[in-house]
């Protein structure tokens, strides 16, 4: 097919690939997985069977096989006109999505300080698709770019502010293509604009963090230097007393060991003892087992309590997004966090949000709620495949 665009999503041992047509309706989506291990393997939608790797395939190696699988498919007898590779961390230089160039790998690589296990891996990515395809576009989708705009008060920490200066400790925020999907898809539920469109979004998947976006733009967030501040996510702890680092010191954990725990043992998993998974804990919990009842609990008081939070940086709010696996499913969370809401005015329909299961995007609030409050599924491929079709060719993205 002519004219398509080609999304790439790189993690440690995995790449995603996904594939739009000129009009971004996906035609399909890859995955290879357990890359650089004896394991690794591959599949892609509507292909008979996995895909086979040679053991211990790269990420070059993955993108090789995808492609040619996509080939076989009839889906990309021609070269892509555009490819938007996921980027984490655009670091200060990033506003906005970038057409890559030498210049433009080379600030990526210096942004690997601040996410050393995500840049030099989107840079395989990036260095694999131009191996395959040199003549196309490529282009750069940071998901700190949005928060690009937050206001000083709101991104600095309250540290010598050298740190800031010398090694750029601050908050930067994540998950900001899917953000800045929910601004623009509310505005258009609300048939508003996105830049007199004021919401707070929840995004809620196996990672979690909400965005205070005010007309248009992001104006606070709860992730920051990294992706651990803010909300309980599904292994990550989110915020702690930062005096518990010295306190774990005191029994015997090195800094690297409690950053351990913090990111892959905290969170749903670490409260529950179970499960990182908020469908299975709500199985659990159904079946009496308190710990992952607690987990919900915790889970649900802390996302309320950075609602409440959020309000703050807002002069006024049209709605309340929830998106993200258990933002999108989880009709028990909903419920849960806008009860504790109360205070505020939010109030939520339980018919609406009961049945929203099926229903692609819907306002869920009360007929007496003060703000809306919408559960829109998140399409964070989408808006990378969008802007990198805007970047290679300005003018001609919708
Ligand atoms: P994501 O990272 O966006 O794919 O979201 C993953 C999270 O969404 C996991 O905790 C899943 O258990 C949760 N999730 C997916 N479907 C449901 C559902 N029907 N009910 C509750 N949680 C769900």
């Amino acid at each position: 097919m002519e004219g398509t665009i080609l999304v790439v999503n790189c993690g440690s041992s995995s790449l995603k690939v996904a594939l739009f047509d000129p009009q971004l309706k996906k035609l399909t989506s890859g995955l290879a997985e357990r890359l650089g291990k004896g394991d690794a393997f591959a599949s892609l939608k509507g292909s008979s069977g996995p895909i086979e790797l040679a053991s211990k395939a790269n990420h070059e190696d993955a993108f090789r096989a995808l492609v040619s699988a996509l080939q076989d498919q009839g889906l990309l007898d021609e070269a892509p006109v555009a490819i938007g590779h996921r980027v984490v961390h655009g670091g200060e230089t990033f506003r906005e999505a970038a057409l890559i160039n030498n210049d433009v790998l080379s600030a990526i690589r210096d942004c690997a300080g601040l996410a050393p296990l995500h840049n030099p891996v989107n840079l395989l990515g990036i260095n694999a698709t131009k191996a395959l395809f040199p003549d196309t576009p490529q282009v750069a989708v940071f998901d700190t770019a949005f928060h690009q705009t937050l206001p000083e008060a709101a991104y600095l920490y309250a540290l010598p502010l050298e740190f800031y200066w010398d090694w750029g400790v601050r908050r930067y925020g994540f998950h900001g293509t899917s953000h800045q999907f929910m601004a623009h898809e509310a505005a258009r539920l609300l048939e508003k604009t996105p830049a007199t469109t004021s919401i707070i979004s929840a995004h809620l998947g196996n990672g979690c963090s909400i965005t205070a976006i005010r007309d248009g733009r992001s104006v606070d967030t709860s992730m920051g230097l990294t992706p651990l501040e803010g909300l309980v996510m599904g292994t990550r702890s989110g915020d702690v007393d930062p005096g518990l680092v010295d306190f774990l010191a005191t029994k015997g954990m090195s800094a690297e060991e409690v950053n351990r725990v913090l990111n892959n043992e905290s969170g749903l998993l670490g409260l529950s003892g179970q499960t990182n998974d908020m469908r299975s804990l709500t199985e659990l919990a159904d079946h009496g087992h308190e710990p992952s009842q607690t987990a919900i609990d915790v889970f649900c008081f802390r996302l309320a309590r950075y609602i409440g939070a959020m309000m703050a940086s807002l002069k006024h709010l049209d709605a309340l997004v929830f998106t993200g696996g258990i933002g999108e499913n989880s009709s028990r969370v909903r419920k849960k966090v806008v009860k504790h809401l109360g205070l505020f005015g939010f109030s939520i329909d339980n018919e609406l949000n009961n049945h929203h299961g099926g229903i692609s995007k819907a306002h869920i609030e009360g007929a007496d709620s003060r703000f809306r409050i919408l559960v829109i599924p998140t399409n964070e491929e989408l808006v990378i495949a969008r802007e990198a079709l805007a970047a290679a060719r300005p003018g001609t993205a919708g």
